[in-house]
Order: structure tokens, then C-alpha cells, then sequence
């Protein structure tokens, strides 16, 4: 796997950290208006800008995606969860599990028979905002 760096592929704007990334959401917000959301690269090191919010497609990430769809839809089937989005390939349905694991470690999810209900709204955005991993480093 190559290393993840600023340089990514994207060819979106890259700001080097967050807070560089929020200035110019906010100086764009006031030159055209409408809310910009900024989130960390899928692929890279870099911060982007989204005047368009995110759509699942675009979230490459297993936990990202995971979290989305909480985020949306409050809960999920696992099982259905994995089936459409791993495609049967092994890695990812591992994946998917250990994601779903981890967001109930750290508070995002609660588990019920039938799979995952969203307990921690903000924490999910945050989560498809910079990645399941970067999320649980900042929470420490
Ligand atoms: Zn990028």
C-alpha cells in the first residue's frame, strides 16, 4: 500500500490540516454562498472542500461509509450492510466487522439483534469527515 501523503490524486484543492481547510470553506461560503463542508482525503493526507456534502459513493472507506449510512438512516443491518457493499470479497467483510466493533467501542453505535443503531449522531459525521482511525487517535 503506498504511503498516504498530501499529494493526492483528487485534483481538488488540498489544505495541509483542518484548520486551513475551515478558513477557506468560510471565505468561500461568504464569496458564493451555500455551506462547504471540508473533509480529510480518502486517499491522502490532505483536507478538501465539498460545496456538495458527501454521497456514499464518493466515501471509499469502509468505515466512512459505515458511518454515513447511520448517520442517515439511524440504523443498519449488518449482514445487508456488507453484502452490498464488500461485493463477497473477504478483506472487506473482515472489515466491516472490525469497523462495526470499534464504533460501538468508542460510543458511536449500540449493537441489537439485528445489527447497529446510530447513539452518537455528531460522532458518526465526524467520523465520515476524517476516517474511523483518525477519529479514534483524536478521541485518544
Ligand atoms: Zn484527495
Amino acid at each position: 500500500m503506498p504511503a498516504r501523503r498530501y499529494n493526492c490524486g483528487c485534483g481538488k484543492r488540498r489544505f495541509r490540516d483542518e484548520r486551513s481547510a475551515l478558513a477557506a470553506a468560510e471565505t468561500d461560503q461568504r464569496t458564493y454562498g451555500g455551506i462547504v463542508a471540508v473533509y480529510r482525503c480518502p486517499g491522502g493526507l490532505a483536507w478538501h472542500l465539498s460545496a456538495h456534502g458527501f454521497t456514499p459513493g464518493a466515501l471509499r472507506s469502509i468505515g466512512r461509509r459505515l458511518a454515513y449510512e447511520l448517520a442517515e438512516h439511524g440504523r443498519i443491518d449488518v449482514a445487508e450492510f456488507r453484502g452490498r457493499v464488500t461485493g463477497g470479497d473477504l478483506r472487506r467483510s473482515a472489515r466491516v466487522d472490525r469497523c462495526a466493533e470499534q464504533m460501538t467501542e468508542l460510543g458511536l453505535t449500540r449493537r441489537t439483534d439485528d445489527g447497529l443503531v446510530a447513539a452518537d449522531r455528531p460522532g458518526l459525521l465526524r467520523v465520515v469527515q476524517i476516517g474511523l482511525d483518525a477519529y479514534a487517535r483524536e478521541r485518544g
